[in-house]
């Protein structure tokens, strides 16, 4: 075996346009021998990868892609492994991590690891419809491929009654149409029916799509692999065609800035009695 180290870059390429990969994710690609990746990401960053190798393969055969790159990283070669958005979410960084652990590495050993952060879809769809981050949010990816549909009916549960705004990452594919359907009936038994609700669709690419609706409503559209669906929390209001999640600025302060009666800057808020709008 080559005693030579080699590295192993995890790297998230953001959402698909060039502006939004970072500059460590660009190094990281183009100072390396072999590029692995799922086919579309591969020529997301095509203009980066002339002369170097490529190991691309299709949607399921993520085992033998993740294994493909440790073990030619480990070998001596400079490898990047990359996902869109950020590769720790919903990507394969994890999973990279399962196949070190399975063939013994330890830290030291080659190949020397580096993990690149990226955009992952909430930033990127949140950026293209407002601030509908602005307060507590979760993500949930709808795909019951390797994750049964229980754990994530009772998740999808949990975060409708706490009130989280809520990303849905895989929220459909041709062959997956059903778990859409029902997150819709299961977050619609704890929020009202006009909850603001953005369909994101290729956000940064060139087919990119967005909608502006409702609880009620989102299901009338079409959903697909590339969207992502950002649906509200009841403080959650629309305005000028954007969605805004307020953080609570004020509850505490008027808008000279000053802390309304009862109120102190620095110190937990006082929730007025009856109960106020919290956020
Ligand atoms: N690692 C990726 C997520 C991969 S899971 C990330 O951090 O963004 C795949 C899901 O991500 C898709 O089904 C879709 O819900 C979402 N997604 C990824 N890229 C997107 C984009 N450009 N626009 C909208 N949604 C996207």
């Amino acid at each position: 075996m080559d005693e030579r180290k080699g590295t192993l870059s995890i790297v998230g390429i953001g959402p698909g346009s060039a502006p939004h990969t970072s500059p460590a994710a660009l190094e990281a690609i183009t100072s390396a021998d072999v590029v692995v990746g799922y086919i579309t990401y591969i020529k997301l960053v095509r203009h980066l990868t002339e002369g170097k190798e490529i190991i691309r393969t299709g949607m399921t055969e993520e085992i033998g892609r993740a294994r493909a790159a440790v073990e030619r990283a480990r070998d001596g070669a400079r490898v990047a492994i990359i996902s869109s958005g950020d590769a720790g979410v919903y990507g394969m960084a994890g999973l990279v991590f399962q196949v070190l652990q399975e063939m013994g590495w330890k830290r030291g050993d080659s190949p020397e690891l580096r993990i690149v952060p990226g955009m992952t879809a909430l930033n990127s769809c949140a950026s293209l419809v407002g601030a509908p981050l602005g307060h507590d949010f979760c993500a949930i990816s709808l795909s019951d491929l390797l994750t049964p549909w229980s754990v994530i009916a009772k998740r999808l549960e949990a975060a409708a009654s706490a009130d989280f705004v809520i990303a849905l990452y895989n929220p459909a594919s041709g062959r997956r149409t059903r778990q859409i359907v029902e997150a819709h009936d299961i977050i619609l038994r704890h929020r009202p029916g006009t909850t603001p609700v953005a369909l994101v669709k290729s956000a940064y690419r060139k087919l990119e799509e967005k909608i502006l609706t409702d609880l009620d409503h989102f299901l009338d559209f079409e959903i697909g692999m590339l969207t992502t669906v950002l649906i509200g929390s009841t403080n959650t209001f629309v305005f000028e065609g954007y969605i805004v999640t307020p953080r609570g600025y004020t509850n505490k302060y008027t808008w000279d800035g000053e802390a309304i009666a009862g109120q102190t800057p620095g110190r937990s808020l006082i929730v007025p009695e009856p109960p106020g709008e919290v956020v």
